[in-house]
């Protein structure tokens, strides 16, 4: 009797161990995935928060690959992203979508998790080229106030990690928190966009040329490449409001940034710079480059009238000073003061083209 109770003493013991052993292990996981969750909550930027999904996410959970797709319907996420110059090239595996119709077939199961192995019919809108293809995925749709945003996708080397039958508890709540922070970050970057943003125009405001110039000027300080500024400023903008009324003045302001803008190259940089105007920066130009695009905004705006909505067509000049940045900068020179004097010398070549006649196109000496 007492050898029986021996023998099932040591067994409850034994299974107590294993009990505790799994409850450990269980804790761990648990303690790994609360990290997870910090980590994407903790996220301030759209930067940060695909950083997490694609460095941390893989490492944590043992993935071989993970991809986020999202819904941008209007390219307005992209655009935003472009114009606060994130560096969307830097992750192939952050795909943009216009629908999910373009997910193929996937799009039919896609409203519940996906899992098993991989499939190129079914799940390679989620993997393209070059991304390393997996043995066995999950593909989780995002979804928000009921709306489908986008979907993750966890991929595994290993046929057997995702299969049709498995829980997937923690990937959908993983998911969730994902689609929350992807929301959450996406607005923070729509607000920071309307922040350095003109709202009659469009274009950038006075604040993000500013950050911008001094932006420029250390890259071209580095890299030793030339960096050319227009001071561009509406002919007798004053004679528009005072004989059409301001409501036409605004419309002429949105034709012109609308103008300038049509002669730019997608890594210059125009901004409203206050009143009737604009400030362009242009990258990698050396003066005489500068004073072709100026040329060709000139002709830009005066070549043909502005057609406003009360029917009247206007002859709208503008005049504009040029200046580059001098190649010798002293090193111990603070960028706001440099981009000051810039500034001053294109805003000196402007004064010279408004008292020289208007509409036309001033280079400063350098
Ligand atoms: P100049 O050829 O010497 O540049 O003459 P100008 O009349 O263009 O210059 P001035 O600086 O005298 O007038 C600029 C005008 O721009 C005065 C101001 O009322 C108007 N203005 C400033 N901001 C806005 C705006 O947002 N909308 C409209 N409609 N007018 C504006
Ligand atoms: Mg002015
Ligand atoms: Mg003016």
């Amino acid at each position: 009797m007492s050898n029986q109770l021996t023998v099932e003493n040591v067994q409850l013991r034994r299974d107590l161990s294993l009990l505790l052993q799994q409850a450990r292990r269980n804790e761990e996981i648990m303690r790994r995935h609360q990290r997870l969750d910090l980590q994407f909550i903790g996220a301030s930027s759209f930067l940060e928060l695909i950083e997490t999904v694609f460095r941390t996410l893989p490492s944590s959970s043992d993935l071989d690959v993970v991809t986020l797709a999202l819904l941008d319907p209007q390219y307005d996420i992209r655009r935003i992203l472009a114009e606060l110059r994130i560096p969307l090239s830097d992750f192939p595996h952050l795909l943009f979508f216009q629908e999910a119709d373009e997910w193929g077939e996937l799009r039919e199961h896609l409203r519940k998790t996906e899992l098993g192995v991989y499939s190129q019919q079914r799940h390679g809108a989620m993997f393209p080229e070059p991304i390393t293809l997996p043995a066995s995925v999950a593909i989780i749709p995002l979804i928000r106030n009921h709306q489908l945003i986008g979907a993750l996708s966890l991929g595994s080397r290993d046929r057997s990690r995702f299969t049709g039958g498995m829980a997937s508890d923690f990937i959908e709540h993983l998911a969730s928190i994902v689609a929350i922070c992807i929301e959450n970050v996406i607005n923070g970057e729509r607000l920071k966009h309307i922040g350095l943003t003109d709202p009659l125009t469009g274009v950038n405001n006075r604040r993000y040329l500013e950050r911008r110039m001094q932006e420029e000027i250390g890259r071209s300080r580095r890299q030793g490449a030339s960096l050319s500024c227009l001071y561009i400023d509406i002919d007798f903008f004053k004679k528009i409001n005072d004989s059409i009324g301001h409501q036409a003045g605004d419309e002429v302001l949105r034709e012109v940034a609308a103008r300038i803008k049509a002669e730019l190259r997608l890594s210059d940089a125009l901004g409203r710079f206050g009143g009737e105007e604009f400030i362009v920066l242009l990258v990698d130009a050396a003066l005489p480059d500068a004073v072709m695009v100026a040329e060709r905004i000139r002709a830009g705006v005066g070549e043909t009238p502005i057609a406003i909505s009360s029917g009247e067509q206007l002859n709208v000049t503008v005049s504009i000073g040029v200046a580059m940045l001098d190649s010798v900068v002293t090193a111990a020179e603070d960028l706001e003061s440099i981009g000051q004097s810039f500034l001053a010398r294109a805003d000196q070549a402007l004064y010279q083209a408004k008292a020289d006649g208007r509409d036309r196109v001033v280079a400063a000496a350098d």
